[in-house]
């Protein structure tokens, strides 16, 4: 008999587009040659809103790769549906193929966990440590793995008190200077950063990324290349060769990130390989210190004047789509998209048997 996959995808973050195309990317990696005889997809979808559905309208979203049309959307006032969860007993392992908050954060993890069936990925720590840069840059500094500066802000800084937030942006500007990265503590795709260049921007940054977010950080700017690294296991993970990102933009942004020709990834990135291994090696130890497990893509800055490796964040879900890095990377490594997809169900089920 067929291991049963609950696909889960879409999702309340402003990820929910990213996870669409991830889930399809997925859902044909699990009905190719390889897989079909081992796997059966069971998709479910969770609307922005964050209701569930399962049956025929997340196929219709995998399959077109669209949003449902208004009325095909379950609403508010269909009572026989509302906040009803999947039935857990058809799924054997779940894959959370969601990114951001309420998907790569620990939360859905916590719900999987309760309902006693293995999922792909890291688990309630890893995930919600992976997604919140501010726990993620502590566990990095206490593992030694070398990053920016920064200034962790709660919002009530911003938003509470008028004689608290001047002060802040004294405390910003004194130990961090311009350019500074502003950036919501827990999101991803660039969704809410801002690179601030005066005190009018770093004030107007502060109050957009608190709009999304209750924690906030501010990260000094550096001048350096964009290399990244996949890791793939659960207590002896595997790093990938490592990639570079270019772009014309100001920064990585989301459009950057989403527009077609925008950005170029090259593989291997053509650094030397001292460079490459201590990647590597940094990339695993960022892993372990969040207690990652089956997956996990590391973000670096290369500082080539200084030589400098910094690191600059962990997906504990990053982007699976054909061309995304995370996939492009083991390709490039040895192991095929539908392998891969095979090999992190099997790292489910082997921490799932492992008890915790
Ligand atoms: P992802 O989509 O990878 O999850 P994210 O939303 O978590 O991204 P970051 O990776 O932290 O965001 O930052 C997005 C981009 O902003 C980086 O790839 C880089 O181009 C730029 N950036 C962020 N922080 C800095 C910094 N301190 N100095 C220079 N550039 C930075
Ligand atoms: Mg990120
Ligand atoms: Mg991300
Ligand atoms: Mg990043």
């Amino acid at each position: 008999t067929k291991i049963r996959i609950g696909l889960l995808f879409g999702g309340r973050s402003g990820e929910h587009e990213v996870s669409i195309s991830s889930a399809r990317a997925i859902a044909g990696a699990l009905a190719s040659d390889d897989n079909a005889s081992k796997y059966e997809v069971h998709p479910f979808y969770i609307q922005k809103d964050g209701r569930w559905l399962s049956g025929t309208l997340p196929q219709q979203v995998l399959s077109t790769g669209k949003l449902l049309e208004i009325e095909q959307q379950v609403g508010q006032d269909d009572s026989s549906t509302s906040r009803e969860f999947p039935n857990f007993n058809a799924v054997d392992v779940w894959f959370p193929v969601l990114h951001g908050p309420n998907g790569e954060d620990g939360t859905v993890q916590g719900l999987l966990k309760l309902m006693q069936i293995p999922f792909v990925g890291s688990g309630v720590l890893g995930s919600a440590m992976g997604m919140d840069k501010i726990a993620m840059k502590i566990a990095f500094a206490h593992a030694g793995l070398p990053q920016v500066k920064y200034v962790a802000v709660n919002r009530s800084e911003i938003w509470s008190n008028p004689c608290v937030f001047p002060k802040l942006c004294d405390k910003i500007e004194e130990s961090l200077g311009y350019p500074c990265f502003v950036k919501p503590a827990n999101l991803g795709s660039s969704v809410g950063i801002s690179k601030v260049r005066s005190r009018a921007e770093l004030e107007a940054a502060l109050d957009s990324a608190a709009s999304y977010d209750r924690r906030i950080i501010v990260e000094a700017g550096v001048i350096a290349r964009e290399l990244e690294c996949a890791v793939l296991g659960n207590d002896n993970p595997q790093a990938s060769t490592v990639g570079e990102i270019s772009f014309n933009s100001d920064f990585y942004d989301y459009e950057t990130k989403y527009t077609q020709g925008q950005a170029d990834l090259s593989i291997p990135a053509k650094v030397s390989s001292a460079i490459i291994s201590k990647i590597q090696e940094m990339a695993v130890q960022a892993f372990l210190a969040i207690d990652g497990a089956g997956l996990g893509r590391v973000d670096f800055f290369y500082v080539e004047s200084t030589g400098e490796v910094l690191i600059n964040e962990i997906n504990t879900f990053p982007g699976f789509t054909a061309t995304s890095m995370y996939p492009q990377l083991w390709a490039a490594s040895g192991i095929s998209f539908s392998e891969l997809v095979d090999r992190l169900i099997q790292l489910a089920l082997e921490r799932h048997g492992e008890k915790s």
